[in-house]
């Protein structure tokens, strides 16, 4: 048994992951009086949220009649009815709140005239439960809302004496009789290992888009988090619903976000035909994205496509004034200078549907707190861990997220599990002992794989699963494409035990980092094509040719998926369809968001 000598440090709490959900975690911890530590394996302003351009989803009523209720009827509906209601209330209720206190905190929210916080339209968000014009809700810092999100949580953490273990790698969870007591992590820049004793550990490392070929998301997007609870032996949720974004640049995946068609911008086809008002007659390219991709698929799969090979689409900007474009877009204008080629006053952008978001992710209750469903009690909390924004699954978003609903997801139950960790962590308590079985056997995995020396190089396998995702767990997925899927990345991943490490050494190992990295994606890849091979109906982003309807009796439960090795065990949990509040105290009117078809 390999073991290392480590360093250890004891917290109330350790946050994995520095993006806006970690900060927001860290800084309501540390607010609280929770000795709180964050580690982070790139600098915190580098996260993958640093990204998010469009905007967080509020209804704050500056541009026009907005309410929570209306906000809910569209998250319900984006979800294609899978999201857990009480979740879904939770998030929209305490959205206004979460974004003033972000603006409290000083992030410089674009403005309108009147110095309210600039809102602009997003797809999939209406007024009068989805029988009124668009809203505009999205609240927006330009369109850097991510960057402007970041910065100012980073500084108010520094601020209330959160401590940053930045370029530490968290390699996996101590578990202890039944519960969570730590992380161990790999510092990055001279090779130490780290031992974080905590009696609440909180994963926020974000999404597992890495998994595919075409990805809108950074390159750290691993799934870590997901990789690091099915080694513990806990499921992942609903993992077969990844969303793919309409507007990724052709070629690059870099993003055009939503906001262009929110600012005014449209698609169209080979005919020059602005095809999105024949599909969705009423919101047409502000249609949901799972939509809104599905018909261009179409449009390209049907002879349609523009350019060379016809396999893409135009997103014209250029009929828009060049002072929008360059006041409210002006982020856009470099990437599709840079990533395309492309004079956005002069001409369209080249864009393809890219993988852009997972729904799925560690389940947890509206509080943060990570799932442990047993066949007695689907809402079994499994104590000391906590999970928010993408790396969790709440489930707000379902089967389907609306765009700028993440950014808030973020800081609403980031901020929700500072609330309940403050209930249910005791700062005078001592942490348990540090487990060394538990350390021991989490540096033992760790040596196998820095000695690995195997015949197949980590990017080679990593390549084989992107390809092999992105053919066969796509937008569109048949009975036959999914069986050959779940088959190949069974394959792909029995391969791990094959590959070749090349550098051994702990500082700066690059190719140690990623294979850590791969071991964490191929779970998360797993899990997403056995599910969405086992789940016989279409719904929200699981688009599946051969069942084209939804079908609510037997499919409106959650997933579970158990991944063990190459094998992966499928259960299911109900979805939660009680509210929080009920109607006659001021809640929604269950009536108004009870299940029928998805139109835009
Ligand atoms: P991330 O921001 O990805 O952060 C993950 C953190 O975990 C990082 O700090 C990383 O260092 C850390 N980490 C991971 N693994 C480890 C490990 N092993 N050890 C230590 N640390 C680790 N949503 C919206 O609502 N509005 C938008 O406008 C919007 N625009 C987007 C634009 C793009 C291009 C993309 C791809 C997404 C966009 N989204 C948007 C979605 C949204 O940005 C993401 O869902 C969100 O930022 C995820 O945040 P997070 O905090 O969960 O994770």
């Amino acid at each position: 048994m390999a073991t290392y000598a480590y360093e250890t440090h004891e917290y109330d709490v350790v946050v994995v992951g520095a993006g806006g959900a970690g900060l927001r975690a860290t800084l309501g911890m540390a607010e609280q009086g929770l000795r709180t530590a964050c580690v982070t394996k790139v600098f915190p302003t580098r996260s993958h949220t640093v990204a998010a351009q469009g905007g967080i989803a509020a209804s704050l009523s500056n541009m026009g009649p907005d309410n929570w209720q209306w906000h809910m009827y569209d998250t319900v509906k984006g979800s294609d009815w899978l999201g857990d209601t009480d979740a879904m209330e939770y998030l929209v209720r305490e959205a206004p709140k979460a974004v003033y206190e972000l603006e409290h905190y000083g992030v410089p929210f674009s403005r309108t005239e009147e110095g309210k916080i600039y809102q602009r339209p997003f797809g999939g968000h209406t007024t009068e439960f989805g029988e009124g014009p668009p809203v505009q809700r999205t609240c927006a810092a330009a369109d850097r809302t991510g960057h402007a999100i970041l910065h100012t949580l980073y500084g108010q953490s520094l601020k209330n004496n959160a401590e940053f273990f930045i370029e530490y790698f968290a390699l996996d969870l101590i578990m202890t009789d039944g519960r969570c007591t730590g992380v161990v992590a790999w510092k990055l820049d001279d090779g130490t290992m780290h031992v974080f004793n905590a009696k609440m550990v909180v994963l926020a490392t974000g999404g597992y888009g890495r998994a595919y070929f075409s990805a809108t998301s950074a390159h750290t997007c691993t799934g870590d988090g997901g990789g690091m609870v099915a080694r513990a032996g806990l499921p992942l949720q609903d993992m077969e619903f990844v969303q793919f974004h309409p507007t990724g640049i052709y070629g690059s995946g870099c993003l055009i976000t939503e906001g262009a068609r929110g600012e005014g911008g449209y698609l169209t086809n080979s005919e020059g035909e602005r095809f999105m008002e024949r599909y969705a007659p009423t919101y047409k390219d502000l249609a949901s994205r799972d939509v809104v991709s599905r018909c261009m698929t179409m449009e390209i799969r049907e002879g349609r496509g523009v350019g060379e090979h016809k396999d893409h689409i135009f997103l014209h900007l250029n009929h828009l004034p060049p002072e929008t474009l360059h006041e409210r877009l002006p982020g856009i204008s470099e990437s599709a200078r840079i990533f395309a080629g492309v004079d956005l006053n002069k001409e369209p952008i080249p864009v393809l549907p890219t993988v852009h978001y997972n729904m799925g992710g560690i389940p947890t209750n509206y509080w943060g707190e990570v799932l442990n469903p047993t066949p007695g009690n689907p809402d079994a909390i499994f104590p000391g861990l906590m999970a928010v924004g993408e790396a969790g699954c709440a489930s707000v978003h379902g089967a389907n997220r609306l765009g700028s609903n993440s950014l808030i997801d973020l800081v609403v139950f980031g901020r929700a599990a500072a609330i309940k960790a403050a209930e249910i962590v005791d700062p005078k308590a001592r942490p348990m002992p540090v487990d060394k079985t538990a350390v021991d056997a989490i540096f033992n995995r760790f040596d196998t794989l820095r000695y690995a020396s195997g015949s197949l190089p980590t990017a080679e396998l990593r390549l084989e699963m992107q390809k092999t995702m992105q053919s066969d767990a796509a937008v569109f997925r048949t009975d036959k494409t999914l069986a050959e899927g779940v088959e190949k990345m069974t394959a792909v991943a029995g391969k791990m035990s094959d590959i070749k490490v090349t550098d051994r050494s702990l500082v700066w190992n690059s190719d140690l980092m990623e294979t850590l990295e791969l071991t964490n994606l191929m779970p998360n890849a797993l899990a997403t094509i056995v599910a969405a091979e086992a789940r016989k109906e279409s719904r929200g982003a699981h688009a599946h040719e051969d069942y084209p309807d939804r079908d609510d009796i037997n499919w409106r439960v959650h997933s579970l998926a158990h991944v063990e090795g190459t094998k992966v065990t499928l259960s299911s949990r109900p979805v939660h369809l009680d509210p929080l509040t009920p109607m006659d105290q001021g809640g929604i009117d269950l009536k108004k968001i009870a299940p029928k078809a998805r139109v835009y």
